[in-house]
């Protein structure tokens, strides 16, 4: 059984005050409206680790996520903050490969590998983020597009690391934009991953990776992609800052 996901990525969004509502909020309806099965990851900017993780306690079923981490270890990078030390706050997940980060932060296929060895080597989840431009689904090379990101990001790693990734297919189109990509095309290119892993990893481990969608979900199309076979669950941005539509969408499955 694969695990269901829906990850919160809250971007640069939410003061010290906002955020504290929002993920109080968030806890108190998890646990009112009794989620079973999902395991629903809020992923906000790093000054909000602490006090996130405070709030969510041991709840279970919440997780924390962080929206990026270091692809060194520790040292003298200004700026920069490691898995390292996201782990020793308890964050479990991490967003990497974002196309936010890929476009704006110039971050490439070689320095995202890193990124993922160095989550994997202090215990976090890495939830690894793919998707295509308007212009190569126009193209109709989406699918050779998408699957070289995993290649040159993730086919480094042995089975045992590759088994302890999330993958997030997130279309740049649909992002931020209102336009969801339909429940079809995420299946389509859920499965293509799958078999894509398969061809290197076995058919096993392909199917234990939950394949997270991501781009404009809400509350009204989370039921209909969450239906398809190989979509797992969802990587959530504007939904995710109002704890009813991000707790609707938990409770799409
Ligand atoms: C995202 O940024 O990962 C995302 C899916 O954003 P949105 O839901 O706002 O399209």
């Amino acid at each position: 059984m694969r695990k269901k996901i829906v990850a919160g990525n809250w971007k640069m969004n939410m003061t010290l005050d906002e955020g504290q509502k929002l993920t109080s909020e968030i806890v108190n309806m998890f646990k009112d409206e009794a989620v079973t099965d999902v395991i629903a990851v809020l992923n906000p900017p790093f000054p909000h680790i602490f006090p996130v993780k405070k709030l969510i306690g041991d709840t279970p079923g919440i997780a924390l996520g962080s929206q990026n981490c270091s692809n060194k270890e520790s040292g003298a990078f200004t700026g920069e903050v490691s898995a390292k030390i996201l782990a020793s706050f308890g964050v479990e997940y991490v967003i990497l490969g974002h196309s936010e980060r890929r476009e704006y932060f110039k971050e490439d296929n070689e320095l995202l590998a890193a990124k993922v060895k160095q989550a994997l080597a202090n215990g976090l989840t890495p939830i690894f983020c793919c998707g295509e431009s308007l212009e190569i689904r126009m193209a109709e090379t989406h699918e050779s597009n998408v699957k070289f990101q995993l290649t040159a990001s993730l086919f480094d790693l042995s089975p045992e690391e590759m088994a302890k990734v999330v993958i997030a297919y997130e279309p740049i189109w649909a992002i931020g934009t209102g336009k969801t990509a339909t429940a079809d095309q995420a299946q389509e290119m859920h499965a293509a991953l799958r078999r894509h892993i398969s061809s290197k990893y076995g058919r096993d481990l392909a199917d234990s990776i939950s394949i997270l969608y991501g781009g404009s979900a809400n509350p009204g199309n989370a039921k209909e992609l969450f239906s398809k076979a190989d979509v797992d669950g969802g990587l959530i941005g504007g939904a995710s800052l109002k704890s009813r539509d991000f707790l609707d969408i938990i409770k799409s499955f």
